[in-house]
């Protein structure tokens, strides 16, 4: 840590600005060196972990909004991490990451996050099985790019807004089934929409009037 700060703070002097790159120095998240790989610590003391997983689902959004500028629309900030175990069958999440691309939206300036790709926990090898992010709007639900089969790397995906409504997507890549996205209701899953396989490139829903899952 020591070192990489020590590296951070000689590229600074180069003439850095705002919190971005100096995240990367936070112990809770960075880039992989070299590279624009994403890594999370776990778990965060702000989620409980639990053998129900929709129970660790349920914490994320409103951890989530206490984070700076989680909710602030055009001038907000996006969090991705990861949900993940260490073979144990005890779900838990990562830490939040704004680490992503700057982008101009109108005449703002904002951040979507890089879904991280590897979570870091002190206690054993962690097996991530979904990602989670946030959008500081409301409503605002999973994009086309959030649904694209080309952004998936894990079984489920977890994205809510600012009202805390909380979508799930079951991409199921390379499979010939339609992809499945889900919205909590309570305590359950309502099945909003579905992927036909012809559609998972593109990330385009077909709506459902569906039953829960
Ligand atoms: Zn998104």
């Amino acid at each position: 840590m020591f070192f990489r700060a020590c590296v951070a703070a000689a590229l600074c002097s180069f003439g850095c600005s705002g919190v971005s790159e100096r995240a990367s120095d936070s112990e809770a998240y960075g880039f992989e060196p070299g590279s624009r790989t994403v890594w999370v610590r776990g778990p965060w003391a702000e989620v409980e972990p639990s053998r129900d997983v929709d129970a660790v689902i349920d914490q994320l959004c409103p951890a989530v909004l206490k984070l700076p500028r989680a909710r602030e629309r055009d001038y907000g900030q996006e969090y991705c991490g990861l949900i993940y175990s260490l073979g144990d069958g005890i779900y838990q999440a990562s830490e939040g990451s704004p680490l992503g691309e700057t982008q101009l939206v109108g005449a703002s300036r904002r951040k979507s996050c890089f879904s991280p790709r590897r979570v870091v926990d002190g206690r054993g090898r962690a097996v991530p099985i979904a990602d989670f992010h946030s959008h500081p709007w409301a409503p605002s639900p999973m994009s086309p790019k959030d649904l694209k089969a080309s952004n998936q790397r894990w079984l489920v995906r977890i994205q809510f807004d600012t009202s805390c409504r909380i979508q799930k997507l079951i991409p199921y890549v390379g499979e010939t089934r339609p992809g499945e996205v889900y919205e909590r209701e309570g305590h359950r899953w309502r099945l909003v929409g579905l992927i036909r396989p012809e559609d998972k490139e593109l990330g385009r829903i077909t709506t459902v009037d569906g039953e829960g899952g």
